[in-house]
């Protein structure tokens, strides 16, 4: 046709500060017409992204987030959620090229701060321009879109602290306003969110997910997220923090401050002797609980003084995390005597990606 993008395949780019999140609409209501009339190239480039679920080394395909039947700009099919590190992007240029994607004249949608870092990139070395849309804007079309799509989206921790209790469970979000988001990639945003078109962010915190992962590797010497995570699973936090009843003996009675409150973060790193007896797992598991335990204060916080009762918690920080989401499930209920409740959604990284991809001629 005469809009470029129809005969491209339909992808939603969100280049993020770790990753880069990739979603790719395959539409599965073709014509016998459109399928001949399909240019080699697009052909293969389908191909390649279906039949596989690993991209060279480093990009993953998350199969088990895949969503058939979906609509969207009244074409049915499904839709792919493909994730590699932002570090990886020559690579990924590299790849696009080789598979002949600079013989399209082609536009991307693309959101995130990488979208205006590598356009000059995605010029000069695939020939592809990108539309560029506002990352909060995509992050929340995307999530309604998703959570509209799958009733299974929305889910919450029953029981957070008890091994054999806790549980995922199924949540209706279909009335949602008002509810805060806390978006936890490398770094935090929170956005309180009022009505479809009617947000605003009204915090953050640089102390992210980027930094769960970079202090975890300067601390055990590991070299991946996945790693990270596996030694924090097999770990002992009150090995490295100062509790409550490290200070008091027991319970703070006064204020009502359990015993095994952490009341200062690392707070035995400063004894030679208990450095000495701290493993990597322990190091590891307190820079988690540090890090979530404070990500789910602010978000306490912003949801107080926007009187809000509902806590979105998205991002890749959440991937794989189960300690996280439990943690500031505990947290969100214990802090706030049972008045707030901690959400999750099934998509966590991807609704930037999602979303600026349904935005395009919009
Ligand atoms: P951003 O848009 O800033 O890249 P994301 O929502 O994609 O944010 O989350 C990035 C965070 O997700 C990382 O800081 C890390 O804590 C976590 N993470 C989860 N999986 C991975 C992975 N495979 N590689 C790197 N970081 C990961």
């Amino acid at each position: 046709g005469d809009n470029p993008f129809e005969a491209m395949p339909w992808f939603g780019m969100d280049i993020g500060g770790s990753l880069c999140k990739l979603v790719y609409f395959e539409p599965k209501d073709t014509t016998k017409d459109e399928l001949e009339s399909e240019i080699e190239v697009l052909k293969n480039i389908r191909r390649y992204l279906t039949k596989n679920s690993a991209y060279g080394k480093t990009g993953h395909r998350d199969t088990h987030l895949q969503m058939d039947n979906v609509v969207i700009r009244g074409r049915k099919g499904t839709l792919h959620f493909i994730r590699f590190p932002t570090s990886e992007m020559g690579n990924f240029l590299a790849l696009a090229r080789m598979k002949g994607m600079a013989n399209l004249v082609t536009t991307v949608c693309a959101t995130g701060g990488g979208a205006y870092k590598f356009e000059e990139n995605f010029i000069r070395e695939v020939n592809m321009k990108l539309a560029k849309f506002d990352e909060f804007d995509s992050l929340i079309k995307g999530m309604h879109y998703i959570e509209a799509q799958n009733s299974d989206e929305c889910y919450y921790w029953a029981n957070p602290t008890d091994e054999t209790r806790c549980a995922k469970v199924n949540y209706d979000f279909s009335n949602p306003y008002p509810f805060l988001i806390v978006n936890i990639g490398s770094g935090v945003s929170v956005l309180s969110v009022n009505g479809p078109n009617n947000y605003k962010r009204v915090s953050g915190t640089s102390i992210g997910g980027g930094t769960f992962l970079g202090l975890c590797c300067l601390l055990t010497g590991c070299n991946s997220f996945e790693e990270a995570i596996e030694l924090a699973t097999g770990g002992d936090h009150t090995h490295v923090d100062k509790l409550v009843r490290d200070i008091y003996g027991g319970d703070y009675e006064r204020f009502g401050l359990p015993g095994d409150l952490v009341a200062s973060s690392f707070g035995q790193m400063n004894s030679r002797d208990r450095r000495s007896k701290v493993s990597r797992e322990d190091l590891a598991k307190a820079t988690l609980v540090t890090i979530t335990n404070n990500i789910g204060s602010i978000a306490r916080m912003c949801a107080q003084q926007e009187k809000i009762d509902r806590v979105l918690f998205i991002g890749n920080f959440l991937r794989v995390n189960p300690i996280a989401m439990k943690l500031l499930a505990y947290a969100m209920d214990y802090w706030s005597k049972g008045t707030m409740k901690a959400l999750f959604l099934e998509h966590e990284g991807y609704f930037g990606a999602v979303g600026c991809l349904l935005q395009f001629n919009e």
